[in-house]
């Protein structure tokens, strides 16, 4: 998925200052924004209060949308540099092609991860033939400085572990570890993901880690984060200094935990590209308007997204700001 504003913000963040040592329950309030013309996401990260939960510094949650008679997620080919995109599903099918070549079918509970290294281009949409509903999460994790020139790659599992927690619980390991379970994932940083599902009557608690930052993202039912009851769309930012997470459900539901050491490096987000300075986002943006660097996305009918237009004053990683 891209971010489609016509004035993206830049966005500066990382550092210890804004990481909340102790546990804490933070609600984040969704910012609905619209991706092409029919699909409105809500973005969770980066927010008003909060930027970057460990590595993870993007968040979108979409849907349930019924697109029985509609063309669904349309998102033309876009750059991105310095940062991996994780696609999930509960609902539905995205069709990913990037220029690398891939062309992949993502289905619900499959990891589509790519990572964008110093540049990659790719296009996600809804194939023609599709379910009726659309349900998922679009999250990036950003790559630290000694891996953001890596080489791009595409990544489809599968076949995710699975954890049974018991009294309810039970969670598919999307990256990183939970629980003794390992996704295959590459990662960069010590960071995690899961899709955690607990049955109605449930009443668990999960092992953390506590020098990890964590935040929930609630996507059916009503589960009860650390005595937080969350509608689906809601971000629980955690904090730090857990060993455990209490969890309650009264009816079925669902959430991804998000997790990660907080990350150290500043890093400065503007449109599809996480850098270090205005210069590499600027650079990466003319690279982009100049068909260089990033490679074509083929076959793609359509045009690819232009990008905007830079902001007047230039991009500065400054440290973490709300
Ligand atoms: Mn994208």
């Amino acid at each position: 998925m891209s971010n489609l504003d016509l004035r993206p913000a830049p966005t500066v963040c990382g550092g210890r200052a804004d990481v909340t040592a102790r546990p804490v329950r933070d609600l984040l309030a969704a910012k609905p924004v619209m991706l092409g013309e029919s699909t409105e996401v809500r973005r969770l990260l980066p927010s008003m209060g909060r930027r970057m939960v460990g590595a993870w510094c993007f968040v979108d949650h979409y849907g349930p949308d019924d697109i029985e008679r509609e063309p669904g997620m349309q998102v033309p080919p876009h750059p991105h540099i310095g940062l991996q995109t994780v696609s999930w599903l509960h609902d539905g099918e995205v069709l990913h092609r990037d220029s690398l070549g891939s062309e992949q079918v993502l289905r619900p509970r499959e990891l589509g991860l790519m990572t964008s290294g110093r540049a990659i281009a790719h296009a996600e949409q809804s194939p023609r033939e599709h379910a009726k509903l659309l349900h998922g999460a679009q999250l990036w994790v950003a790559l630290p400085d000694a891996h953001r020139h890596t080489a791009p790659s595409w990544e489809h599992h599968a076949e995710l572990p699975q954890v049974s927690g018991g009294g309810g619980l039970s969670a598919t390991v999307i990256l990183g570890d939970l629980d003794g379970a390992r996704s295959p994932g590459t990662t960069f940083t010590p960071l995690m993901g899961a899709d955690i599902t607990l049955a109605a009557g449930t009443d668990t608690r999960l092992p953390l880690q506590p020098d990890f930052e964590y935040a929930a993202l609630t996507m059916s039912g009503e589960a009860e984060v650390d005595g937080v009851r969350l509608a689906p769309g809601s971000l629980l930012y955690l904090g730090c200094g857990r060993r455990e997470l209490p969890l309650r459900a009264t009816v079925d539901s669902a959430f991804m935990l998000l997790g990660g050491e907080p990350f150290e490096e500043r890093i400065v987000m503007w449109w599809n590209f996480v850098g270090r300075t205005h210069e590499d986002i600027a650079q990466a943006r003319e690279d982009w308007v100049s068909g260089t660097r990033f490679g074509e996305v083929s076959p793609y009918e359509g045009a690819p997204l232009p990008a905007p237009e830079l902001p007047p004053v230039p991009l500065k990683a400054r440290g973490r700001t709300r």
